[in-house]
């Protein structure tokens, strides 16, 4: 068959993407470039829906990428849609919040064996980027498609706090939940007095039995737990172990088809190694199948840069971390994980290549990477928009600590130097938390002010981008399996 004759039937200027010519059951569908818009077309009356048209090799249809063609095309490629990932050797959460980043994604992945989880984004982020659930997914299916990517990949819902939020993801197809129970942990409780948490300890004398004044030994890392530090466990978790154990209940039980990750990042100090064994043991000795634990980690994990903090201490936590993880028989999940290269290595030796990564937004960050390099003049609008108030605005939801003065001033810079700014933390920082903003932000007519430009350049650059992203993911891939696979 000659594709690219009959995609020239519907529309002149199209081109073909090579790899997304797919024959099943005697459906024959791929994916063309019609200049502003991609294209599936596909054999006529296989339940696609869109404009039919004639060629020599018969009736075709071409498609636009909307959700109802893409549960079809999920039906007859089952390749596009999602598995669960998580319980694979090791898997990273990559995420796409534009819906752009997959075909540079699925680069890195044709390199290493990890498993990717395309689909990832929590509700702040479908409500920051205006998109939902089914449009995340949606938009990684057709990637995977368009580039015959057929190892499987994973949809997190990623961060979800109520039970409400779970049901939406898991409607929509989501193989991976990700249970933030931070709005359960009382992180209060670290600063309270030995009288302070004796008198708000309620008795519980089976778990005091279990715990209190008792010494266990994991792999040689030892986990004891006296009076104090097991009342203070009780005080700050029991409320989150009970939220989780519920809501494993309500949606895992006999669900082999999902995973779960339960999320104790989000916290005001860092999770202890005994905190995580006592998390750990609870939640497994309760029924729950704990596919990730992702704990909050010593020194700082903020967005898009590197780790900040001790390495030397991180390092042996991280491997006590490791080894209960090992013990119990889940894998260790480490959240904000774009751009901490000088951990990533620490991470692949003790988990032995055992782990989850999730990173987030930094392809958000390669994205105005590219508008820098390409539409200078857009790039100059957008950071001044950012300083004038919008970075303030976002810092709200963030946890950084940006030094707005450390960034040059943009009337310093010639254009070439632009893309530079990437390489300045304060500067990426600057940029990283402020996109929801970036993209909502309107003009009085009611028209947006910098999204619909931003992504006539996404489309027009998109070669530079898949590239951009491709080396930026991999540098970490590079330092992981370098822990394990020296
Ligand atoms: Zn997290």
């Amino acid at each position: 068959m000659n594709f690219e004759k009959i995609a020239k039937n519907y529309c002149e200027k199209s081109s073909l993407y090579e790899k997304s010519i797919h024959s099943e059951n005697g459906c024959t569908a791929f994916m063309v470039d019609c200049g502003d818009e991609d294209f599936l077309v596909a054999t006529a009356g296989f339940g696609f829906v869109g404009e039919e048209f004639q060629s020599e090799e018969g009736a075709f249809i071409a498609c636009r990428l909307t959700h109802d063609n893409a549960v079809v095309l999920r039906k007859l490629f089952p390749f596009t849609a999602p598995v669960p990932v998580l319980r694979k050797e090791r898997s990273i959460g990559v995420g796409d919040r534009l819906g752009i980043a997959t075909p540079g994604h699925i680069r890195v992945f044709e390199k290493y064996d990890a498993y990717p989880v395309l689909a990832q984004q929590s509700i702040r982020e479908l409500n920051l980027t205006n998109r939902t659930f089914h449009d995340v997914l949606d938009s990684a299916s057709f990637s995977v498609f368009r580039e015959d990517f057929t190892r499987g990949f994973g949809a997190d819902g990623d961060h979800l706090k109520k039970a409400e939020e779970l049901q939406y993801a898991l409607d929509c197809g989501y193989t991976m939940i990700t249970l933030d129970c931070s709005e359960h942990i009382h992180n209060e409780v670290m600063k309270m007095t030995e009288d302070e948490i004796r008198a708000n300890y309620v008795g519980n004398p089976e778990l005091e039995k279990k715990y209190m004044n008792q010494t266990v030994s994991v792999d040689g890392v030892e986990i004891a737990f006296d009076e104090i530090s097991f009342k203070r466990n009780c005080l700050i978790y029991n409320e989150a172990i009970d939220f989780a154990v519920g809501i494993y209940h309500q949606f895992f039980d006999g669900r082999d088809d999902l995973d779960f990750e339960m999320s104790i990042d989000e916290t005001e100090t860092p999770t202890t190694p005994a905190q995580h064994y006592y998390i750990a043991n609870e939640l497994i000795s309760r029924g729950v199948k704990v596919v990730t634990i992702a704990p909050r980690f010593v020194g700082e994990f903020q967005k898009g840069i590197d780790y900040i903090g001790d390495l030397s201490k991180f390092k042996r936590e991280f491997e006590a971390h490791a080894k209960i993880a090992r013990h119990f028989g889940y894998k260790i999940s480490v959240h904000s994980g774009s751009d901490k290269f000088s951990v990533f290595e620490t991470v692949g030796k003790y988990t032995g290549g055992n782990f989850h990564l999730k990173t987030a937004g930094t392809n958000w960050l390669e994205a105005m990477a590219v508008i820098a390099e390409h539409d200078p003049a857009l790039y100059r609008e957008v950071h001044q928009y950012a300083l004038d108030g919008a970075f303030e605005q976002a810092t709200a939801y963030y946890h950084v600590t940006t030094d707005l003065s450390k960034i040059p001033a943009l009337d310093t810079l010639t254009d070439a130097e632009l893309p530079a700014l990437f390489q300045n933390n304060d500067s990426r920082q600057l940029i990283h938390i402020t996109y929801g903003l970036i993209l909502n932000e309107k003009n009085a007519d009611g028209a947006f002010r910098f999204k619909d430009r931003l992504y006539a350049d996404w489309r027009k650059y998109a070669k530079e981008y898949e590239a951009r992203v491709d080396r930026h993911i991999s540098r970490h891939l590079d330092l992981l399996y370098r822990g394990f696979r020296p």
